[in-house]
Order: C-alpha cells, then sequence, then structure tokens
C-alpha cells in the first residue's frame, strides 16, 4: 500500500494530473543568506528537494538575496555546502534574486506605466500609520495620485542615487482600504545607499520580498511555490503582482513551520548567540544549524527521516526534541561500528592473570552485523572501568560490579571483585578481581548466569582523549516563551557542555574518522570532532544511549 499523501502532494499530484503547467513539477529552496541554516530550513529543503525528486521534476537553489546590509558571501557558501550535505541537488541551477534586478526593475517601471505603482514620499512612520489597522480602514497617501510620468522621473532618480535613503518608496497601487493590509499599496521599492555581496554599487534601490519572491519564482517557471503559513496573507499579493504584469503565475502553497521543543530557531536569535559569544560559532554542536548537527555527528540520514516523520501541517505546532534523537539513534544503531572507551576510569587488577601478556581479542565492530571486519581488542592484567560500574554498596538489582559478585568483561572474560582498595576519603582507587581463564570471549564455561557486562579498556594501550558531553542548549521546553522585556538567554542551560577526559581502545584511535559517528559502548553515539586547539582527539557526544541502567538504578535506589 502506498503511504498516505500529505495536502502538498496531494495538489502537485491533482495539477500534474489535469496537465496544469504541463505536467511539470519545479520547486525552489530560497534561503535569504543573511545567516546559517537550520534545522526549521531541513524541512524545507526535504520538503522542495523531495517533492521534485519524487515526481521527476527540478528543484532550484535561489538565494533570495535583496538585503544588502545583512547578507554576506560566507553565508551563501555556507548554505551551499549545508543543502548538498543534505542531500539537495540544484544540479546547475544555482539562483539569486540579484540576478533578476535589472528584470525586476523594468517590471516595476511597467507598472507606473500601467498606473498601477507610484513614488510616495511620504516617511516609513507615516507610510505604517496611514495603513490603518485591521478593524479600520487606511488612508491615501498625498502622493497617490502622482501622473505617470512624475512617478516615472522619481522612480528614475531614486535609481540613480539622487535621493537619500528612506527618503521615498516605489508603491503598488491596489487598495488602502483592503481587508488585507498586505493589499494596502505595499512598498516594492526602497533606497538603500548599501554594497551589495554581489551587485556591489550597481544599485541604490532594492526590490522588497513580496515583489522579488512571486516574480523570481515566475521568471524560473517554478510551479509550486512551497513557503510557511506567516505568507498566506501575502498570497493575495504574490498573484497580484503575477496578474497585473500579466506573467506566468506559480502556485503558492503555504504549510506549518518547524518548531522544535528546548530549541530556538529563527537566523536572529541564533546571531545572538554567536555573536554574544554564548556559543563557540554557528557550528557549535549545541547549535540547532545544520552545520552544529552535522558537527555534533547527526547523519543527514537520520535528519530526513525526522523531516520524513514531522510531516507537513496546516497548522503550527512543536516537535519534541526527543524526536530527532530517536531517528539520530535508530540510524546510527544500524550504521555506527561499536567501541569500547571508558569516560571516569578506576583501575582494575587480575590478580591471576599474568604480569606479561597481553591478549589481542577478535570483537565484531557491529553486533548485529558479522559480516563486517573485526577488531582487535588488547587485554592485559590492568585494566579500566567505568567508576560507575562498581558499588561498594549497591542498590537492589545492581548487576555490575561489587565486593564477591561476578561480572563479565564485555567479549573477555568474567571476572570476580575480591577487595576494592580505597584511599583515606573513601574512594575507591582500585580493584582486586580474578578472572575465570576458562570463560574467554566471556562465555560462561558450565552454564552459571553472570548477569552484568560491562566494558572496559587496556589500561597500558588505552588512548586518552576528550569527550564533549553535550545537553540541551535551553533548559526550557520552550525557551521563546519569556515574559515582556525578557530574554530567551535567561533560559540558556549553563551546563550544556562538559568535558571530560577519555580512554579509547586502541582501535578506535586508529579507526576513527572525522565527522563520523561511532557507539561508545553502554554510553552513546559519539563523533571525532575536527577541533585542532587541543593535543588530545576530541569526540563529541551526538546522542545517548536509551539508558535503562540509569532507570534500573533510579528504582533500586
Ligand atoms: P528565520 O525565521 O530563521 O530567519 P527565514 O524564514 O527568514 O528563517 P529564509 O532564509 O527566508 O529564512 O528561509 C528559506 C526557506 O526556509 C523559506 O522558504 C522558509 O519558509 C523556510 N523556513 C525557514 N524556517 C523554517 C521553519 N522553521 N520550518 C519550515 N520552513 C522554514
Ligand atoms: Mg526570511
Amino acid at each position: 500500500m502506498e503511504a498516505p499523501v500529505d495536502f502538498i502532494r496531494a495538489k502537485i499530484l491533482d495539477d500534474t494530473a489535469s496537465n496544469r503547467y504541463g505536467g511539470r513539477v519545479c520547486t525552489r529552496f530560497p534561503p535569504e543568506p543573511n545567516g546559517y541554516l537550520h534545522l526549521g530550513h531541513a524541512k524545507s529543503i526535504c520538503l522542495n528537494f523531495g517533492v521534485a525528486k519524487e515526481f521527476a521534476g527540478q528543484c532550484n537553489l535561489r538565494f533570495d538575496d535583496t538585503n544588502p546590509t545583512k547578507e554576506e558571501i560566507e553565508y551563501v557558501d555556507a548554505i551551499r555546502e549545508d543543502v548538498r550535505w543534505l542531500g539537495g541537488d540544484w544540479q546547475d541551477r544555482e539562483y539569486y534574486a540579484s540576478d533578476y534586478f535589472e528584470r525586476l526593475y523594468a517590471y516595476a517601471e511597467q507598472l507606473i506605466q500601467m498606473g498601477r505603482a507610484y513614488v510616495d514620499d511620504l516617511s516609513a512612520d507615516e507610510i505604517r500609520e496611514y495603513r490603518g489597522t485591521l478593524t479600520s480602514p487606511g488612508r491615501e497617501s498625498p502622493y497617490r495620485n502622482r501622473g505617470v510620468e512624475e512617478n516615472l522621473d522619481m522612480f528614475r532618480r531614486m535609481r540613480a542615487g539622487e535621493f537619500p535613503d528612506g527618503a521615498r518608496v516605489l508603491r503598488a497601487k491596489i487598495d488602502m482600504a483592503a481587508p488585507n493590509l498586505v493589499m494596502r499599496d505595499p512598498t516594492l521599492y526602497r533606497i538603500r545607499h548599501a554594497a551589495h555581496h554581489r551587485t556591489g554599487d550597481m544599485w541604490c534601490i532594492y526590490p522588497l520580498y513580496d515583489y522579488t519572491h512571486c516574480l523570481s519564482d515566475s521568471l524560473e517557471g517554478v510551479t509550486h511555490s512551497l513557503c510557511t503559513l506567516e505568507f498566506a496573507n501575502n498570497r493575495e499579493l504574490y498573484d497580484w503582482v503575477l496578474a497585473t504584469l500579466g506573467v506566468y503565475r506559480p502556485q503558492q502553497i503555504e504549510f506549518a513551520r518547524l518548531n522544535v521543543t528546548y530549541t530556538v530557531l529563527s537566523k536572529r536569535k541564533l546571531i545572538q548567540l554567536v555573536e554574544s559569544g554564548y556559543v563557540s560559532g554557528w557550528d557549535d554542536p549545541r547549535m540547532p544549524t545544520l552545520c552544529g548537527l552535522r558537527r555534533r555527528g547527526v547523519p543527514p540520514q537520520a535528519l530526513r527521516e525526522f523531516c520524513r516523520r514531522v510531516g507537513l501541517a496546516r497548522v503550527n505546532s512543536t516537535v519534541e526534541y526527543a524526536m530527532l534523537e530517536f531517528c539520530i539513534r535508530e540510524y546510527l544503531n544500524e550504521h555506527a561500528l561499536r567501541f569500547m572507551v571508558v569516560l571516569d576510569p578506576v583501575k582494575v587488577v587480575i590478580e591471576n592473570y599474568p604480569g606479561n601478556l597481553v591478549e589481542e581479542l577478535d570483537m565484531p565492530l557491529h553486533p548485529k552485523n558479522p559480516a563486517r571486519a573485526s577488531r582487535k581488542v588488547p587485554f592485559s592484567r590492568e585494566l579500566y572501568i567505568e567508576r560507575d560500574d562498581f558499588r561498594l554498596e549497591p542498590p537492589k538489582k545492581f548487576h555490575r560490579l561489587v565486593v564477591g559478585a561476578e561480572v563479565r568483561l564485555r567479549y573477555a572474560y568474567l571476572v570476580t571483585c575480591r577487595e576494592a582498595v580505597t584511599d583515606a576519603s573513601g574512594a575507591v582507587r582500585e580493584l582486586r578481581c580474578v578472572y575465570d581463564p576458562q570463560s574467554r570471549g566471556g562465555v560462561s564455561p558450565d552454564g552459571r548466569k553472570v548477569k552484568g557486562t560491562i566494558h572496559w579498556v587496556c589500561a597500558g594501550r588505552a588512548v586518552p582523549a576528550v569527550a564533549r558531553l553535550y545537553e540541551q542548549l535551553f533548559v526550557s521546553e520552550t525557551p521563546e516563551d519569556v515574559p515582556e522585556s525578557k530574554t530567551f538567554l535567561n533560559n540558556l542551560n549553563p551546563g550544556s557542555v562538559r568535558a571530560v577526559q577519555a580512554l579509547l581502545e586502541p582501535a578506535l584511535s586508529d579507526m576513527a574518522v572525522e565527522g563520523e559517528c561511532v557507539q561508545f559502548e553502554r554510553l552513546g553515539y559519539f563523533c571525532k570532532d575536527r577541533d585542532s586547539t587541543h593535543a588530545l582527539p576530541v569526540f563529541n557526544r551526538t546522542v545517548t544511549l536509551r539508558d535503562t541502567w540509569a532507570k534500573l538504578e533510579k528504582k533500586g535506589e
């Protein structure tokens, strides 16, 4: 059975069936290069590129670069990299709204000539005041009835740079009493004496979003212009511009934007985090940016699955961050190679194991996929285990190491603890154990039950590293919900990152690839970082495992 289609795909199916647009499907992903892409954009990328692929159509990458003061080439490059990483393929169709400036200008003159646009000398504040409200109609500007010739002359002089910023604007002449406020003579062009990252000083007037977007879509032959719900009111203007000019008209369709708990998804706020130094940069592994998620170790497949599960709706809602983590674990459980790492070591001495012997034990790199090559793990008389895997006074159902009990060292041997050596403060310094030489591979030789299995590393061969343990960046599920005058920055989690030492089994040190996730057995999924400021290799924790241990402990204590 086929999966049920969402309302957007249903619409596109209808349109292709009725041969609207000649059966063609063309979408676009239109980021404004004024920041890095985030989780919300992932939804739009997956939708636009996904739909194009499913319908054997095309998806363009278009930079909506109409605001020269906030846009930078750095962002363009980052966006390109992020879209590609997520699987978006725009082939040679990389477009820029700024490439259309000349044509957009010509269309504007055409609107003036048709008597459908005028130059207004009101200030921005006055324009706002004249606009009216939802319950009261707007007032017409005193400049609204300028003649075509005067408007043309004024507009050309705007372009020629005769007027300072904000002195005049070009507005559409629609209806100051329109119930939809967007239609009350919206501004089409404003004066900005600012260099643009692509067009340099060629222009000092810049077209506004509503005017630019529909015409860019039209010029590119986009069939379905998918955007978020806030633009529902703007659709009327979108259609008006294209209908008035009599040009090709794509269909705008709105969908709910993605919101995720414990996260802010607004470039403006993300910029604040970066610029105020709350995070180390756009790609800080705690950031919900695509480059941050990538550095954290999130595979693009997991992100695409997340977007698929989120689905499409016509009503805004908030998705649990835990759902993203679920998708990450699901993918990594299948694909990540396994290694043993100890983060909080306590020494184990196996008294009956020869002091000069090091055995190389064979262990699978992936438990469910033995076809994959195995790895060699050295075993010796002195090992490290996790401090937390031993208790002097164990809670109920504690199946790890305690004095007098037996535990399995993963894939190695069964060992029994004889004695815990403590220091003056009572802290455990060393565990004296014996092993059963008959239990190689961790197999019970006589069928006796050994419930617990713990991980370990060889003391003499472990490779030191740094592990960064991440928590949510915000303590609040809804960090943006703050009372007036307070800021979302008050909801930052002061403990969102903690660096600890790690002792790696040697095979991991040899095999770890930057940017690729592995599982530290029983601890979580980690990704080798490209941090070069540390002398030691750094691993970022991508996600924890679902920790049944912690749950059991809570119940027992
Ligand atoms: P922000 O609010 O973070 O500044 P934006 O919408 O201004 O985001 P754009 O660069 O204009 O960012 O967005 C490019 C595309 O991504 C648009 O089509 C926009 O609708 C979509 N998009 C942005 N944020 C989200 C989101 N949270 N969920 C779904 N789509 C989004
Ligand atoms: Mg925007």
